[in-house]
């Protein structure tokens, strides 16, 4: 199961084996299901400052910091950056009212991916372009055991971040594992870019409207329907990584 796959990846990537030792894990729309809400606190700001967008597009920016989408919204319909002091003042009103909407779910299966990985000594790395507390706090809760407080990138830590390999090469570093030895768990096409130009075997999940065809396209070396598909398949998957090997004759 997989051999196409995982041979694809290794080829691609110019690898004789993948050893997986750890999974850099994105949050939103792949812990949480928090991407629709994301998107209509978005909505909200934006309108107020009169820029059009659509609920769509916000999906379709998720993994990048709030600074880095405020600066393409601003581009768009102004044809400037955003100060600091917009960015600021902007990205807290946004916050803002995300914490006002009602609180969102964890997405079903994460915590049984979460908890298998740990069962099989696999180191956890938090990987995030969120600087969202009320969700980032309650990680602890949700998720008990999934992350020790320093193998977490938040968008505090991230001057580049996704679409950048650099979130998953910091992760690595904390880790200690080479790109070869990492594994990516993504459901947004910026977050499966940032994962493979990283050099990790990407999983994209599709948990919203982002559609499968465009994780593959953005370089995921996988994709499941669902997070619970995910976890219910990952054991095989892992084996699989672990005991195939590319045959470079
Ligand atoms: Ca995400």
């Amino acid at each position: 199961m997989f051999d196409k796959e995982i041979d694809r990846f290794l080829a691609r990537h110019n690898y004789i084996a993948v050893e997986p030792r750890a999974a850099l894990i994105d949050m939103d729309g792949t812990l949480y299901d928090s991407m629709p809400r994301h998107a209509q606190a978005w909505m909200r700001m934006v309108s107020e400052i009169g820029i059009d967008a659509t609920v769509e597009e916000f999906f379709m920016y998720e993994g990048r910091t709030g600074a880095s989408t405020i600066n393409l919204l601003f581009n768009r319909a102004f044809g400037r950056d955003a100060t600091e002091t917009e960015i600021k003042e902007l990205y807290s009103r946004k916050t803002k009212y995300f914490t006002e909407l009602p609180p969102v779910s964890p997405m079903p299966g994460a915590a049984d991916m979460l908890d298998f990985l740990r069962k099989v000594g696999m180191k956890r790395v938090l990987v995030t372009g969120s600087g969202q507390s009320s969700l980032i706090n309650r990680l602890d809760t949700d998720f008990p055991l999934a992350f020790e407080p320093d193998m977490r990138i938040t968008a505090r830590d991230v001057v580049h971040g996704k679409p950048a390999p650099d979130p998953f090469l910091m992760a690595m570093k904390k880790a200690e594992v080479t790109p070869a030895q990492s594994i990516v768990i993504e459901n947004a096409p910026l977050g499966v870019e940032s994962g493979d130009a990283a050099g990790a075997f990407t999983i994209g999940v599709t948990t919203g409207p982002v559609p499968a065809a465009a994780l593959a396209e953005a370089g995921a070396a996988i994709v499941f329907p669902s997070m619970r598909d995910l976890a219910q398949k990952l054991p095989i998957l892992l084996y699989a990584l672990s005991t195939q090997a590319r045959n470079l004759n």
